[in-house]
């Protein structure tokens, strides 16, 4: 199995290779084409899998194809549950889109909030973002979410362990209904389930 031929850019093949990435894992050989295809994903999925790229990559070729970079109101928003994963997945992204004018920002909590709000000033095309900081930056105005095109939730079940039921609800109540969307979770609790039935259009389920 190769990355050629699961319809990624000649620009991320290089950057892949030049990462080292040899062969997709099972996750990205399964999610990739789906995603540049417009489905919306329900992934069972550990960490470790290569889940960050399976999401990443597509969506970034997406946005890069119809590319008004350097926007002030995101594209795509990854919601994480914690501080740490936000900056691990947004400093992913940042290594898969190099080369590509993306801009991508980690929104958590504890960080310096008018910092974070004068980054996003600046223009931003992907949030990676924790639920609680990413509400109150929204409440005061410098989180359009109006113009998302792309939704992840990663690890879901943690984002529900750590208590973060009523973001969710508000986040989703602030997007555009036309969208794309991907749901990756550990476990397949009550929770989760409920939410990929609120969310997600016409699924494909992926396991690893
Ligand atoms: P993740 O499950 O997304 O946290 O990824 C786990 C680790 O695997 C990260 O350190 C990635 O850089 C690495 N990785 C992801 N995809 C590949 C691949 N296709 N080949 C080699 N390493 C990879």
């Amino acid at each position: 199995m190769s990355f050629t031929t699961l319809g990624l850019s000649a620009h991320l093949l290089e950057t892949l290779s030049a990462k080292g990435y040899s062969e997709p894992t099972p996750i990205q050989a399964q999610v990739i084409p789906l995603v540049l295809r417009g489905r919306d994903i329900l992934g069972a999925a550990q960490t470790g899998t290569g889940k960050t790229a399976a999401f990443a990559l597509p969506i970034i070729q997406k946005l890069n194809a119809s590319s008004e970079s350097g926007q002030a109101s995101a594209r795509a928003l990854i919601i994480v549950p914690t501080r740490e994963l936000a900056s691990q997945v947004a400093e992913a992204i940042r290594s898969y889109a190099e080369g590509l004018e993306l801009n991508c920002i980690a929104l958590y909590g504890g960080a310096n909030m008018a910092r974070q709000a004068k980054e996003l000033s600046e223009g931003v095309d992907i949030i990676v973002a924790t639920p609680g900081r990413l509400i109150e930056l929204n409440k005061q105005g410098h989180v359009p979410l109006s113009r998302i095109e792309y939704l992840v939730f990663d690890e879901a079940d943690t984002i529900f362990d750590m208590g973060f039921i009523r973001e969710v609800g508000q986040i989703i109540d602030l997007l555009p209904l036309n969208r794309q969307n991907m749901l990756f979770s550990a476990t397949m609790t009550g929770a989760v389930k409920q939410l990929s039935e609120k969310i997600l259009k016409k699924p494909l389920l992926v396991e690893i």
